[in-house]
């Protein structure tokens, strides 16, 4: 019988998925930290002279992070605020021409991102690719760069200082202003929601590997800002450890610890045995009658649907069966982090709370959770500029979804509006 129901599970979900519905973001109305995809330019990290041109193009777009600060707009509707190649050069030399491969100035390393597609002209669309077919240079797109101007330890008059009180003056001056990340991340346009997530995660990888994990050296960035490598000492270094210390794994042989790192964790909608009720949680420091789907890190070893059984077992008692992926998205703020979203069934539906990760939980039916994505719809439309914002239900018995930029709501909103019930499952 549980192979019965597996199958018909499974295929339920495929029939979703060939109505077109599955793994797209409904009623997002702001940025879901993806869904946008600059022209990396992988193969060009490495080539000095592109990346020189880029820099220094008027079409150069920088954002600018100071701890966990960025450089935004200060007016409605939200958006970054970037610095141009023409203030960046005013107090910083283009890293890419001063030798091949490039050096940083102290206190800076500087990330490319990529290229944008160009508008056409009289035309609101943009081309699909960037760059479409090679008729322009590279150099002719928009390019988006990302800067860390944390360091403190800067001379006053290094280009980090200068930056910094360039940043300052452009805070002063105009409509931009320094908001804490966490502010910042929400509300910005699909676009630049995904060169977010992108500009978070590279910081902050460049922030915590300033070291090499396999020897302790100090690590230098390369590859604009997507590698960094252990470094041999100077000769006449004046540490005198230097020479007891082990040859570096990093740098010999296959190895990837030096390269930007991604996180996976496993978010779930659990549905009930019969597919008719959604089984579905929430921590103490939640808003009220806020409730959401199961989420936790994948540990080592384990499978997508290894992680998304043990960890709904762990936090509510219930056994899942069939596992199947929906959709991913880049968590903001939290940097490194990719959320597959799954829809998963129960075994059993009993539930028993042994741990005291969240401090309720509970199965809603598909009339209660049509209710709470209906008002977190409603809620984006009457206040856009804070979709994180969710109305609190009137009822005691009903409750609200996370908003519906996050795949949370995603995996419910799916749910909700779908067919999985049946009196054959
Ligand atoms: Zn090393």
């Amino acid at each position: 019988m549980a192979q019965w129901n597996r199958t018909m599970f499974y295929r339920r979900l495929l029939e979703q998925w060939s109505h077109g519905a599955w793994g797209s973001f409904e009623d997002a109305g702001a940025g879901s930290f993806s869904g946008y995809m600059l022209n990396r330019l992988g193969p060009q990290r490495t080539n000095t002279p592109l990346l020189a041109q880029l820099f220094a193009s008027p079409k150069a777009n920088f954002i600018i992070f100071q701890g966990d600060q960025l450089l935004v707009t200060a007016t409605q509707p939200r958006a970054l605020g970037y610095l141009g190649a023409r203030e960046i050069l005013e107090c910083a030399p283009n890293p890419f021409t001063l030798s091949d491969p490039p050096i940083n100035s102290p206190g800076l390393e500087w990330v490319f991102l990529g290229i944008d597609k160009v508008p056409q002209p009289n035309s609101t669309q943009a081309t699909e690719m960037a760059p479409p077919d090679q008729t322009l240079p590279y150099d002719q797109y928009p390019s988006y760069w990302v800067v860390d101007i944390s360091l403190k330890a800067s001379a006053p008059d290094s280009p980090a200082h200068a930056l910094a009180q360039k940043v300052e003056a452009t805070v002063a001056t105009n409509d931009t202003q320094l908001a804490p990340l966490q502010r910042a991340a929400f509300g910005l346009s699909i676009k630049e929601g995904a060169i977010l997530a992108q500009a978070v995660t590279m910081v902050d990888w460049n922030r915590k590997n300033r070291f090499c994990p396999g020897c302790g050296r100090p690590t230098v960035s390369s590859d604009a800002g997507y590698k960094r490598n252990c470094v041999t000492e100077p000769a006449g270094s004046v540490d005198p450890t230097a020479h007891l210390r082990p040859p570096c794994v990093n740098r010999h042989g296959v190895h990837n610890s030096m390269y930007p790192r991604t996180d996976p964790a496993v978010i779930a909608c659990v549905t009930s045995s019969d597919g008719n009720r959604v089984l579905l949680g929430r921590k103490k420091s939640f808003p009220k009658r806020w409730y959401t789907c199961v989420a936790g890190f994948i540990e080592p070893g384990e499978s997508m649907e290894d992680a998304v059984r043990r960890e709904v077992q762990e936090e509510t008692g219930i056994r899942v069966g069939p596992v199947m992926y929906y959709a991913s998205q880049p968590w903001q703020p939290f940097p490194n982090q990719l959320m597959l979203g799954c829809i998963a069934q129960a075994v059993i539906d009993d539930i028993a709370v042994e741990d005291d990760e969240l401090e309720d939980v509970q199965w809603f039916t598909r009339e209660q959770a049509v209710a709470a994505v209906n008002r977190a719809k409603a809620s984006l439309a009457t206040s856009p500029s804070s979709p994180s914002k969710v109305t609190a239900p009137t009822s005691p018995t009903n409750f609200s979804t996370p908003p519906p930029h996050s795949i949370a709501y995603q995996l419910i909103h799916f749910w909700a509006t779908s067919q999985l019930n049946s009196p054959r499952l």
